[in-house]
């Protein structure tokens, strides 16, 4: 069974970045009939808050994507203590008391000589009696875990390929700090092995981790889940935005953009496969595949979303949107192909039922709205009243186009474009049309 995670510190609110994730790991647990969790990555206590966390699981209910089960790393702490007790006892972490000012020293030093700057590593060869006497004057250990070359360093990433890290490269990672708070590396593979994740999919810029992370699973000695590495987002611009850490789902919101929409871009964002206007999660789920996500950055466009979400509006049925207004069917089917959001939809629905403000129109046009008026009098009143009534004006004025509907339109709905008014005089009504033509 595949079980996916979505792992969010609640320390601010999602950006579409983050939505992208979650979306990622919805859709490969959902369309396995697999599982997917919530795990808010809480271990940073001044920074968490419930108000994000909140936030993070309203933005997931919005988007139609809600875990089946919510983890907290905060409610794990004694777990925690307990693995770094048996990969002490076998040797994988260890104690190290350098202070920030002696390791920047160590760093400037080797830099200096023209080498990489990786932790030497004094604190192994620390003795029972170092220990003890460091305890004694004070002094508490942070934790490193022990990079290993013996230990895994090559996995096949679902989405970059053969990928390795050279574990000498880099240097033993702080875990834990010395006043015992947790850093975000061993917590996760902790949970990762006791959730029985099988497929970590998180953005790039957590290769360098995946690699460290290996490590500790085989530390663990438990399986490493598969991982995937999605490119990250830019902007429009292609260069990478500060503006997109800042569109969430609230600015969505705000701008009348539909959960399907969002999904719908997101999920084909940097793939093979091509943005399309659907109003389901059904196609997606059918056609999603991690390995079609390419390595390149992928270009999030707003103006693109916006595209997207009016396409879908235009197709989507009046049931899909029933209980979040207040047209009837027929009223939706006639304005739907000329909104952008629903909240446009409702300003037609204003205009069908009136009262509107029409602009004043000129003299000869005034004389022709009157002969309007007159004919719509004169006719049946049915399905097919903007025909008869315009192809009567037609024959006794000789007005034809622009000139013909223009007045008609502007007069009827106060507006210059619009749904098509075949649609809407009937929705608008004989009593009502009859009230605007002679205003
Ligand atoms: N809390 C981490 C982040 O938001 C989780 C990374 C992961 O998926 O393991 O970057």
């Amino acid at each position: 069974m595949i079980v996916t995670r979505f792992a969010p510190s609640p320390t601010g609110r999602l950006h579409v970045g983050n939505v992208r994730t979650a979306l990622l790991n919805w859709l490969l647990a959902r369309q396995a009939g697999g599982r997917f969790l919530l795990r808010l990555d809480d271990t940073d206590t001044a920074r968490s808050t419930e108000e994000y966390a909140q936030s993070i699981r309203e933005d997931l209910a919005w988007l139609g994507m809600d875990p089946d089960t919510e983890e907290k790393q905060s409610a794990r702490m004694a777990r925690y203590e307990e693995v770094l007790d048996q990969l002490a006892a076998a040797g994988h972490v260890y104690r190290a008391y350098e202070t920030p000012e002696e390791l920047e020293l160590k760093r400037k030093v080797l830099l200096g000589r023209g080498l990489p700057p990786v932790y030497d590593r004094a604190a192994l060869a620390l003795t029972n009696e170092d220990h003890a006497r460091f305890e004694a004057e004070g002094r508490k250990p942070h934790w490193r875990f022990r990079l290993d070359p013996a230990l895994p360093r090559e996995w096949t990433d679902l989405v970059r390929g053969p990928s390795h890290i050279d574990p000498a490269s880099l240097s033993d990672p702080v875990i834990r700090r010395a006043d015992g708070s947790w850093l975000y590396m061993l917590p996760s593979v902790i949970d990762d092995v006791d959730m029985r994740i099988t497929h970590v999919v998180r953005g790039e810029d957590h290769v360098t981790n995946t690699g460290i992370q290996l490590q500790m699973f085989a530390a663990m000695g438990a399986p490493a889940p598969l991982f995937g590495h999605a490119a990250l987002l830019t902007g429009a611009e292609g260069a990478l935005s500060k503006r997109l850490g800042s569109i969430g789902v609230a600015d969505f919101r705000a701008r009348g953009i539909e959960p399907i929409a969002v999904k719908a871009l997101l999920a084909r964002l940097g793939t093979s496969l091509p943005v399309e206007p659907v109003t389901s999660d059904a196609p997606l789920l059918a056609t999603f595949d991690i390995g079609n996500l390419g390595r390149a950055a992928a270009r999030f466009d707003e103006a693109e979303l916006e595209r997207l979400n009016a396409s879908i509006l235009h197709q989507t049925a009046h049931a899909a949107i029933a209980g979040r207004t207040r047209l009837s069917e027929a009223e939706w089917n006639a304005v739907r192909g000329n909104i952008a959001s629903v909240a446009e939809a409702e300003q037609w629905k204003a205009v069908i039922t009136g009262p509107i403000e029409a602009p004043a129109q000129p003299e000869e046009d005034k004389a022709f709205l009157h002969e309007a008026a007159a004919v719509l009098e004169s006719q049946p009143f049915g399905p097919t009243a903007w025909a008869d009534l315009t192809e009567a004006l037609k024959a006794k004025t000789g007005r034809k186009g622009k000139s013909l509907f223009m007045p008609l339109r502007l007069a009827l709905t106060a507006q210059p474009h619009g749904p098509d008014m075949a649609a809407l005089l009937p929705l608008i009504g004989r009593e009502e049309a009859l009230t605007r033509l002679k205003a």
